[in-house]
């Protein structure tokens, strides 16, 4: 499997100098086979604008499966124009509503006037919308389990990906003080919690707050974690990476290589800050943001905001 972190921020994107190297867009993470074309997408945060750049001009066929939906995690998905055209094969995968809500009826809520111009059926191209149980699935050539995680505000999915040589684990938002502080305040690991996660190659975890004072209880009432927290369960987990992901919008560049500096040369997990454009390959060293190339084909007319 290949990785490409196409957005890495939380809540609000964060555009500016200050935000260049680590990255502005919100939670978006495009998963493809070996050298094939992405076909499975996490999230549609802004960082799904860059998904056009990686399909080089062709149509997005493939599923793009949410963790919930939260702005940060839909707010790309009518302006990506990968998605938005008449050759494009779209299925949407979000986590099932308690009360019954349609997925098509959920997205509706955020997508439709007047809050936005046009509901999910004006996209151009072929869109199914459907509600996912929690368990395991087979999508797009990848094992995917589903399991409900922490958070806040609506039922939120974790999700174990793997195509049998390789796994990865994303929660880009989890709350874990709601499962008991743990030993360290920062939060406990349940067994189910524990069982998603277990010896994956990749951990991509929220890492929203740091376990300090002035944020531990934010992280607790936003319904976030602590990089600590992530870093912790990875080591407990046996992971191979553990990558700190869905930057607070106000920690800048500096403040990240901070967090960076901390871990670096560490004993135990390799735990890396998630930084827009990297791409990952289990079990290779990571590379740069520079083999992205440039997002021509975002320009396309897409849909009015
Ligand atoms: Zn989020
Ligand atoms: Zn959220």
């Amino acid at each position: 499997v290949r990785l490409h972190l196409l957005g890495v921020r939380g809540s609000t994107p964060a555009p500016g100098g200050e935000f260049v190297r680590y990255g502005g867009h919100t939670s978006c993470v495009a998963l493809a086979h070996d050298d094939g074309p992405p076909v499975l997408v996490l999230d549609a945060g802004t960082g799904i604008r860059r998904l056009p750049a990686l399909l080089r001009g062709a149509p997005f066929v493939g599923t793009l499966l949410l963790t919930h939906l939260h702005w940060d995690h839909v707010e790309g998905l009518p302006f990506c124009s990968s998605t938005d055209r008449e050759d494009a094969q779209v299925d949407v995968l979000l986590p099932a509503d308690p009360d019954g809500v349609t997925a098509e009826a959920s997205l509706a809520r955020m997508m439709s006037p007047p809050t936005f111009p046009i509901a999910p059926e004006g996209l151009r191209g072929r869109w199914t919308f459907g509600s996912l149980a929690a368990g395991a699935h087979q999508m797009e050539g990848f094992t995917v389990t589903a399991a409900e995680v922490a958070h806040k505000g609506g039922v939120t999915y974790g999700y174990r990906v793997t195509d049998g040589a390789s796994s990865l684990a994303y929660l880009p938002d989890h709350r874990p003080t709601a499962y008991g502080p743990g030993p360290d305040g920062i939060g406990a690991v349940p067994d189910e919690l524990m069982e998603l996660v277990s010896r994956v190659d990749v951990l991509i975890h929220d890492a929203q707050f740091l376990a300090c004072a002035g944020e531990l209880a934010v992280a607790d009432d936003y319904g976030h974690a602590a990089a600590e927290y992530a870093v912790d369960l990875g080591n407990a987990a046996d992971v191979g990476a553990v990558v700190l992901f869905h930057h607070n919008p106000a920690r800048t560049d500096n403040d990240l290589d901070e967090v960076a500096a901390r871990y670096r040369g560490v004993a135990g997990t390799h735990v890396t800050v998630a930084s827009e454009g990297t791409v990952i390959r289990p079990g290779r060293p990571l590379e740069s943001a520079a083999v992205i190339v440039p997002d021509t084909a975002g320009t396309a007319p897409e849909a009015a905001p």
